[in-house]
């Protein structure tokens, strides 16, 4: 018995050793081992194509539209959307986001929704992804902490990220899946109607203000996000909203020196706030 426990602890300690740092099929799956499909009776008409067997454990289907169709389809349903609960529920029903099939959870917003401020993170981490709301884990506490310093909270403050859905083992997104779900933020945006954006983090500027430069180089600067869609019509939604970019907690927590630089930008966003 202790044998068997001894022997699972030292499985377990090298999973993690290895940098498995979450189980996402009920059964293990050796990939190293290739799958024979089963013979086609002599008589039947060959597949050009080998059908695949199903993966046990893993509920993705395989068959997610093409990025192109994806990033259509969501388009479609966010421009349809005519209030948060409606641009969250068009997401649940998304399926051109092969992430929304490893996550726990649709990580939508947090905060309140009338706020003057918004915040745009990244993409949600494994608590997040357990309890469904952005900004909840250690970074998140972080985070709490820098928007308390200039008086604001969850209540005068909305909270949200690029991606709603968590990319697996906390990896960045990759560019495709920026792209497919930018009409999800945008709208998100557009409905929330903030007065101020704050883009917490690399990944956040680069998807909504399209510039190249990397956070070192663009924190501390006011930029313009430019709503899409009404650009040219004249119409309030065509307004820039002033974008201010800020360290993402997680590199502050560990760059504890550039703190400094994080709450000077937290002092212009509040003067911006006060004027
Ligand atoms: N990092 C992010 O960018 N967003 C979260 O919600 C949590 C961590």
């Amino acid at each position: 018995m202790t044998q068997t426990r001894n022997s699972a602890l030292a499985l377990l300690s090298w999973y993690i050793d290895s940098g498995v740092d979450e189980a996402i099929a009920t059964e293990p799956r050796n990939f190293f081992v290739t799958e024979t499909p089963a013979a086609a009776p002599a008589s039947a008409p060959q597949p050009t194509q080998p059908s695949q067997p199903p993966r046990p454990g893993l509920s993705v289907p395989l068959d997610l539209e093409s990025p192109a169709a994806a990033q259509l389809s969501a388009q479609a349903l966010a421009a349809a959307a005519g209030s948060l609960a409606e641009l969250a529920e068009a997401m649940q029903s998304f399926e051109g986001c092969a992430l929304k099939h490893t996550a726990s959870n649709l990580v939508f917003g947090d905060g309140n929704p009338e706020a003057r401020v918004m915040f745009v993170g990244e993409a949600p981490g494994a608590d997040e992804d357990r309890q469904g709301k952005p900004f909840v884990g250690v970074s998140g506490q972080l985070l709490d902490r820098m928007i308390a310093c200039i008086g604001l909270d969850r209540n005068s403050a909305y909270i949200t990220n690029i991606i709603s859905w968590r990319p697996p083992g906390n990896r960045k997104p990759t560019t495709a899946e920026v792209t497919t779900c930018l009409p999800f933020v945008q709208r998100h945006i557009e409905l929330v109607a903030p007065r101020l954006l704050v883009l917490v983090g690399g990944t956040a500027v680069s998807a909504l203000t399209g510039r190249s430069q990397g956070i070192t180089r663009l924190r501390g600067r006011w930029l313009d996000y430019q709503p899409p869609g009404a650009a040219g019509t004249g119409s309030t939604a065509d307004s820039p909203i002033a974008a201010m970019p800020i360290f993402h907690p997680a590199y502050l927590l560990r760059q504890p020196a550039l703190k400094r630089e994080a709450w000077r930008d937290l002092v212009a966003i509040r003067n911006r706030l006060e004027q």
